[in-house]
């Protein structure tokens, strides 16, 4: 069995979804793991956050993005009675989201709210193959998709339900999920969080021993830097887990977070391809070994760099325990870490606990903060043993002001960081050095560098 995961544009429009069952339309068995369509997620924020504020515009977000559900159903259907079943379809699902309106909010509704899109998309979806006569069946994820009490997948239960529902259904080749949506360790609707659609489809190849887990977005595969901010980025077409999960966990946002962790651990290809070109080959994660040296370049923001200057480390053994188990019983992890004799600096992407966090570690010395950080990571196997590559990365970065560096932590990833106002000079220089190297020279024979 395959597990194929179609993003919120592979799902944004009629055409989209029909192209989507178009692909998904062969004899292979297969989980089909859908996102909510492309905006629907974001306007379930807003409208979760007005009723948060108990702002009464809420209701008019609802029946504005309602109306563009209904255009959705005019088009995606070919017959009068498809497009009466969609509308009802549509219709039980805004009913609930006004009923939301009429009594106090919680942070269990604004759960339930976020996870109507999916649980949107996928109806529709399934509708419209039945529709076109090709037989499949909805796998709702809220039956076997669960976190614990740490918000960590429980893999042994997620497990055991998907395999049971599937064996209840030994005929259905095409089962359609929900992505992102899961229950919590208290029965109550939660979520992966935000982009946790690749999470879900990762988590339930791992659950079904999948040959092959696809990921179908909106771009031919796994680029070399972040294409929203750098011009000409190509396509990787081999990357190991390794290499890929520092870069989605350091900002690339073609895959969630945590999202390769799964299939690694259970060896299973990750296959990133385009929706809107099927037949470019995409990119292939694995375990097989593959080149040496910089393949990649992604950056995280909104990190948060803390240094603890303190007379007492010097020479001191315990020092930086006392200081990890500060994060540690405030469940924050931390990214970088550097030291100097009498100071450690280190980052945080959470900031949920940061003031209880400086309270405490005010004990053990003077606490300074710097915000707003964006840390570059360059991702590639062994890139330790590229010394040409070490000085292009500080030549590159000749201009933008370094204020950590993290180099040798592991075979394959150097981190910098810097103030975001220069993530995107520093992208952009990066790659110039880094992958278009003839580019440069030629571009350098007329101006001094
Ligand atoms: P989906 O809705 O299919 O999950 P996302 O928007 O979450 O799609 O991810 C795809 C987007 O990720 C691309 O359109 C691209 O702008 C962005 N992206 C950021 N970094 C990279 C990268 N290194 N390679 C490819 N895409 C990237
Ligand atoms: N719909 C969710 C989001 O927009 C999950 C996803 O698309 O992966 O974050
Ligand atoms: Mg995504």
């Amino acid at each position: 069995m395959i597990v194929m995961k179609f993003g919120g544009t592979s799902v944004g429009s009629p055409e989209r979804i029909r192209s989507v069952v178009n692909l998904v339309n062969d004899d292979k068995p297969k989980i089909v793991v859908l996102s909510a369509m492309s905006g629907t997620t974001n306007a379930l924020v807003k409208i979760s956050e007005l009723f948060y504020a108990g702002n009464k515009s809420a209701v008019a977000e609802i029946d504005q993005l309602e109306d563009k559900y209904k255009v959705v159903v005019s088009e995606l259907y070919g017959t009068e009675e498809y497009r009466n079943r969609g509308t009802g379809l549509i219709r039980e699902r805004f009913d609930l989201l006004r009923s939301f309106s009429r009594r106090p909010f919680t942070a269990v509704d604004e759960c339930t709210i976020l996870a109507q899109g999916e649980l949107l998309s996928t109806a529709l979806t399934r509708l419209y193959c039945e529709e076109s006569g090709i037989a499949s069946m909805l796998l709702p994820a809220l039956n076997f998709m669960r976190i614990d009490r740490n918000g960590e997948p429980d893999s042994y239960y997620i497990k055991e339900q998907i395999n049971r529902e599937l064996e209840s259904c030994p005929d259905v080749k095409l089962f359609i999920t929900q992505g992102f949506i899961c229950r919590d360790a208290n029965g109550e609707i939660s979520n992966l969080k935000r982009g946790g659609s690749d999470y879900s489809a990762s988590l339930i190849g791992k659950a079904i021993n999948a040959e092959e887990i696809q990921i179908w977005t909106d771009i031919d595969g796994f680029h070399n830097n972040d294409p929203r901010y750098v011009k000409n980025t190509k396509a990787i077409r081999e990357l190991s887990f390794s290499e890929a999960a520092e870069l989605a966990y350091f900002g690339a946002k073609i895959l969630h977070p945590a999202c390769v962790w799964p299939a690694q651990e259970a060896n299973i290809p990750l296959l990133l391809k385009n929706t809107m070109e099927p037949e470019a080959p995409g990119t292939v994660i694995s375990s097989k070994a593959v080149d040496e040296g910089i393949k990649a370049i992604a950056a995280k923001d909104n990190i948060t760099a803390i240094k603890i200057k303190s007379g007492r480390m010097l020479m001191a053994y315990g020092f930086l325990r006392k200081v990890f188990e500060v994060f540690e019983s405030y469940r924050t992890p931390i990214d970088m870490i550097t030291t100097s004799e009498i100071a450690v600096s280190l980052t945080i992407d959470s900031t949920v606990h940061l003031d209880k966090i400086i309270q405490e570690l005010q004990l053990y010395g003077n606490v300074g903060i710097d915000r707003r950080m964006t840390i570059i990571c360059i991702v590639g196997n062994n890139i330790m043993n590229s010394k040409e590559s070490i000085a292009k990365i500080f030549k590159a970065l000749k201009n933008v002001p370094v204020r950590m560096i993290s180099y040798g932590g592991s075979r394959h990833n150097i981190s910098i960081l810097t103030d975001s106002e220069y993530k995107a000079e520093a992208l952009n220089r990066l790659s110039e050095y880094l992958f278009m190297d003839e580019h440069r020279s030629r571009h350098k024979r007329h101006s001094s560098d």
